[in-house]
């Protein structure tokens, strides 16, 4: 191996301007490096889809020019490839109605650091573009890094990008040489569950459950996320749950988030209260901090809201059979109040039968919390960034 002096930058050894096949394979197996921190040679080979005497090729290459570092591997036959010490951040961000999640960490590894504001896209683009670069500066400030350094921003939506104006051009005033990559924030959110929230095998079938302001969700197979022919694929929110309910933002009636978004469960316990308290919880996520706190109407909002996921849940089990499922956002953090409930749901929906079918899906809330949709982008853009930087 030779040594190569000082830290080279990620974005030198990223770049596919002008690549053969080969060096593009080789920059695709550095990046999945980069994702996955370190792994064996047969792991990045299932993660890149490329043969493993290519992997075995590329990882030898990259050891030569002192860009990955090959040691032992106490967990799997073979040896592990980790980065070797290199410049460059990866970059996440959360762009969710009421908050801005930004996640920050090296591209060499290292842990993910975060930061949120609650200036998000109801607030308008300039505020919310504003609000994330601030934070993003501030971690960078704290890795020793400036904006150059960047190497790859993944950006999660609260809307199907196939119909969205583009968000990414608030970013671009701030970043010109950095191209985001957009995705939907339910993509991202099951995405960084994925990698990050849970164990599993590499090729687990993960169905992740973001709700807060809005529902959205993401499918992840394998390791790749899932959209579907046009990119509805878990567009589980609207799936209807009462035909002449109340009228959803897609247009159509009774929509499942119609009955589980935070602004209907924030009216669901005003009407409880019939206006006779002044201290009524405003946001979903203080409603949930009043169900931790053991206030019992507050908590059957959430039951009620979490029956009607189940139900839900059970019927997306039934078409893809899906092995674990994730529930996140802001309702998420309501913890086994939320849970059992959607447990309840999904047996009204899923045979007894199916239930005791090995191996059982998994369901539990998630570990990540709010980080997870931020973390997932983060991994999202790093995987696939944009080929060509303008620098
Ligand atoms: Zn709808």
């Amino acid at each position: 191996m030779t040594t190569s002096g000082a830290p080279r930058h990620a974005r030198d050894a990223l770049s596919t301007r002008r690549l053969s096949v080969r060096e593009a394979n080789t920059v695709a197996v550095l990046r999945a490096i980069m994702v996955l921190s370190s792994a064996s040679q047969a792991r990045l080979a299932r993660w890149t889809g490329l043969s493993q005497a290519t992997v075995s090729g590329a990882v030898a290459r990259l050891q030569q020019n002192g860009l990955v570092e090959v040691g032992p591997n106490r967990d799997e036959r073979g040896n592990r490839v980790r980065c070797a010490p290199m410049i460059g951040a990866a970059v996440g961000i959360e762009l969710a109605h009421d908050r801005v999640v930004v996640a920050l960490r090296r591209v060499d590894g290292g842990r993910v650091l975060h930061q949120s504001s609650v200036h998000g896209a109801g607030e308008g683009k300039e505020l919310w573009a504003g609000t994330a670069v601030a934070m993003v500066d501030d971690l960078l400030d704290t890795l020793g890094m400036d904006r150059n350094d960047i190497v790859s921003l993944g950006l999660g939506v609260p809307t199907p990008v196939e119909h969205q104006p583009p968000w990414e051009k608030a970013l671009i005033e701030y970043l010109p040489d950095v191209q985001a990559v957009v995705d939907n924030l339910g993509n991202m959110a099951a995405f960084g569950e994925y990698l990050h929230g849970t164990e599993h095998d590499d090729d687990v079938l993960l169905l992740a459950v973001h709700a807060s302001h809005e529902v959205d969700a993401g499918l992840v197979f394998a390791g790749r996320v899932w959209r579907g022919a046009s990119g509805h694929a878990a567009a589980l929110g609207h799936i209807p749950v009462e035909p002449a309910g109340k009228r959803c933002r897609c247009g159509n009636r009774g929509c499942l988030e119609t009955l589980i978004s935070g602004p209907h469960l924030i009216d669901q316990v005003r009407q409880a209260h019939l206006g006779r308290r002044s201290d009524l919880p405003t946001i979903l996520d203080d409603l949930v901090t009043r169900v931790h706190a053991g206030e019992r109407v507050y908590a059957r909002v959430i039951q009620d809201a979490g029956h009607a996921l189940g139900r839900v849940l059970g019927e997306v089990f039934l078409v893809v059979n899906v092995d674990t499922v994730v529930l996140g956002g802001d309702l998420g953090r309501a913890g086994d109040v939320l849970a059992e409930a959607v447990r309840r749901g999904w047996t009204c929906t899923v045979p007894a039968s199916m239930e005791t079918v090995d191996p059982p899906v998994r369901l539990r809330t998630s570990r990540l919390g709010r980080a997870a949709a931020a973390s997932g982008a983060l991994a999202f853009a790093l995987a696939d960034a944009p080929s060509g930087w303008s620098a």
